[in-house]
């Protein structure tokens, strides 16, 4: 039996794993106990892992062999490699010779390597010259990234796990961690036995399993997060909770913030999130009164309509109290997905350049193209997600590619994603599993390979790089996302205007490109110029950065209180509370909010396929109060229709003590074959996303998935 080292590729946790296999089978996978992520600790969706990659039905899911339709009307049909790797430069080439490069969009993911994430964004902005590259890490993080910028003036989390056994408060907002990062939650836990002084905050519309085990429970109203943060530093500044020395030494713009939060007195504020007053007060004093305040936070800030200023207000409370820069304290914002963290070291977003350069700055885009040996990066910004799909359904982006993703259930505003992906002229989904919902649109279907079959690497929530390897062989013909990517960019490069005398894409290994990409981080915040593979696997995963020369990655940042913005010093963000974008009113007068189930990982193409995992929660449902149960006159298990207004879906009700009046709760993981219903368009139902909104925040343009006006009728 064979052991490798990997990671689990569900959460930003990023749990270290020892893959055991024979031949080419995975019989096992337990926590490596090595790994400083988990300490060998694994949640039930990666003690399965090794279930879920040999289940049969995963087995017989997966796409083994690339696939093409002549025509929409036909069904795919196999072909080989190199005719279907000729036949996405010849389309991909032809589209850009008709309409230009900006009529080209990739969509991509948080659970591509780092290594993958490089060869995309090089291809998309290098290679054809155009920014319309975006990942589904926009829907995950695009609010944490923008926020940290605008406030600390870098796009890096500046706690660690071992930050969480060093606080004494730890506010939790918007993130039901106890589901969502397992392992983490685990450490809480443990924290708090260690040291029952230990005081943890919860602000969450539902009473989560998280919210179960905090000492203080915040029940706010969808999308309040703001005043709640407002309301606390109005009574930290009257009842004189602030370090008004790092205040004064480290930081900008807090006058103008202190004139902004008078409004927000306590009783305002708490009115607006619908708190007890005393409640939110008491949430200030502990935050304030703390050695050291710890705040987790994930996609009830994130994906909204309002996430940077969020984002934006809690790391305020963190600079009005010092609370950074020191062990136990800092505002550290949980990735959802494995390697979001490396897709934005690499710039692969719509907005961002490699190594956290801006996209905006001029300067920046001639770094950039130096590096990369070409004559310019476009300097028009990209299209987002949701702008990115809005523009292929009004026929202004011709062709997708969308790599280990599924947009056709996971984009909110499900019928204008689907409109977008009927009236694309080319299609090219690359993708482990043939049964995504988005693969039905492709007109062509690349096999890639998946968790346990490449090798690269990944960065979880703490700025961890892990080295991530192969244990068996893909199946079939399937290869590697990054071989694919360079295989078309090669062929792309012989049929359009050279950029360079020589091919960009020299690459015969991840660790090439690593090697390419660690070097454009040379002199930035995220600095890994010493990170090459031999020395990962030499002292194992570490946290960037680590320059060259460093012997060790860097476990918290900020500590000597300078921060990388053109004076030095942090800067306080002056926002205003806004109002979720589409408000309960008669017509639709309860408030969805979705999430995540503790056992089911995402769109459910992995845990979907393994049958202890749906032991928790086995069917899709909509969870109401008991009051509004009763209201209705519903009992467990009725159907009803749950209308938006963009779409209608039908699903069995469930009273639920987890959830507040006038609020109701919807798993995000089950698509179109567990969910009947329609949108708007009359096209068929998919998932909870045929009703939620495609609003977004106009700082990240991360949609707000958390929050749609629904109603309710009884079937
Ligand atoms: Fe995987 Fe996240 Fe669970 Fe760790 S906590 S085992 S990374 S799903």
């Amino acid at each position: 039996m064979r052991e490798t080292k990997s990671t689990c590729p569900y959460c930003g946790v990023g749990c270290g794993v020892i893959i055991e296999s024979e031949g080419e089978q995975i019989v096992g996978v337990r926590g490596d106990p090595q790994h400083p992520a988990n300490f060998g600790r694994l949640c039930t969706k990666g003690s399965t892992l090794h279930l879920t990659a040999m289940a049969p039905l995963m087995r017989q899911n997966r796409l083994l062999e690339p696939m093409m339709r002549v025509s929409r009307q036909q069904p795919p049909r196999p072909v080989s490699w190199d005719v279907a790797l000729d036949e996405a430069a010849q389309r991909l080439a032809g589209v850009i010779r008709q309409h230009g490069p900006d009529a080209v969009g990739f969509y991509i993911s948080g659970q591509l390597l780092t290594e993958d994430y490089y060869v995309f964004n090089k291809l998309a902005k290098g290679l054809l010259g155009t920014n319309n590259i975006d990942t589904n890490s926009r829907l995950c993080m695009s609010s944490a990234v923008a926020a940290y910028k605008q406030t600390l003036g870098a796009d890096a989390p500046p706690a660690c796990y071992d930050d969480v056994h060093r606080a004494q408060t730890i506010f939790i907002a918007g993130s039901n961690t106890a589901y969502a990062h397992p392992i983490l939650f685990r450490r809480i836990e443990e924290a708090k036995r260690a040291n029952p002084a230990l005081r943890i905050i919860v602000a969450d519309p539902r009473r989560t399993p998280t919210a179960e085990a905090a000492d203080l429970h915040l029940p706010v109203q969808p999308g309040t997060d703001v005043a709640l943060f407002h309301g606390m530093l109005h009574v930290l500044i009257e009842e004189g909770l602030l370090d008004t020395r790092f205040i004064a030494q480290h930081t900008t713009g807090f006058e103008t913030l202190r004139a902004t939060v008078r409004r927000y007195t306590p009783r305002t504020a708490a009115a607006l999130c619908g708190l007890e007053e005393r409640s939110l007060v008491q949430a200030a004093r502990w935050f304030g009164q703390s050695t050291a305040t710890l705040s987790l936070y994930c996609q009830g800030l994130n994906q909204s309509a309002s996430g940077t200023a969020k984002n934006a207000a809690l790391i305020n409370l963190h600079l009005a109290t010092g609370q950074i820069g020191r062990p136990g304290a800092g505002p550290f914002s949980l990735t959802g997905q494995p390697n979001a963290m490396g897709g934005r070291e690499v710039g692969g977003l719509a907005n961002l350049l490699s190594a956290h350069r801006d996209l905006s700055d001029p300067h920046h885009r001639a770094e950039v193209a130096r590096l990369w040996g070409v004559p310019d990066v476009p300097a028009t910004p990209g299209t987002t997600a949701v702008e990115m799909f809005e523009a292929a359904a009004r026929g202004q982006i011709k062709a997708l590619w969308i790599v280990c993703t599924n947009p056709a259930q996971s984009m909110p505003d499900q019928r204008t994603v689907r409109q977008a992906l009927e009236r694309a002229e080319l299609v090219i989904v690359q993708e482990a599993y043939a049964t995504t919902a988005t693969c039905a649109y492709a007109d062509l279907l690349l096999p890639a390979a998946t968790w346990a079959e490449k090798d690269g690497t990944v960065t979880n929530s703490e700025r961890r790089v892990t080295r991530v390897r192969a244990a068996v062989p893909p199946p079939g013909s399937a290869r590697c996302d990054w071989r694919i990517a360079v295989d078309i960019a090669r062929r792309l490069e012989r049929r359009l205007p050279a950029r360079a005398p020589h091919t960009l894409f020299p690459y015969d290994s991840p660790e090439a490109i690593w090697n390419e990409h660690r070097e454009t981080t040379r002199g930035r915040d995220l600095d890994i110029t010493a990170l090459s593979y031999a020395l990962l696997e030499e002292l194992g995963p570490q946290q960037w950065p680590m320059p060259q020369g460093a012997t060790t990655g860097r476990a918290r940042l900020y500590e000597d209180g300078r921060f990388p913005t053109p004076d030095g010093r942090a800067r306080f963000a002056n926002v205003e509370y806004v109002p979720v974008a589409e408000a309960r009113d008669v017509r639709y007068p309860i408030s969805l909010t979705t999430g995540r189930l503790r056992d089911q990982w995402h769109g459910m193409s992995r845990t979907g396929q393994l049958g202890r995992l749906f032991g928790h929660v086995s069917e899709p449902c909509i969870e109401l109060s008991p009051a509004d149960m009763a209201r209705q006159g519903l009992r467990d298990g009725d159907l009803v229709h749950i209308t938006s207004r963009r779409g209608s879906i039908v699903l069995p009700a469930q009273g639920s003590g987890e959830v507040a009046p006038a609020q109701a709760f919807i798993a995000m993981h089950w698509g179109d074959e567990f969910v009947s219903g329609q949108t708007g368009s009359g096209q068929p139902a998919a998932g909870v996303n045929a009703l939620t909104t495609s609003a977004h925040c106009p700082v990240s343009k991360q949609p707000e998935l958390k929050h749609a006006a629904i109603k309710i009728l009884k079937a």
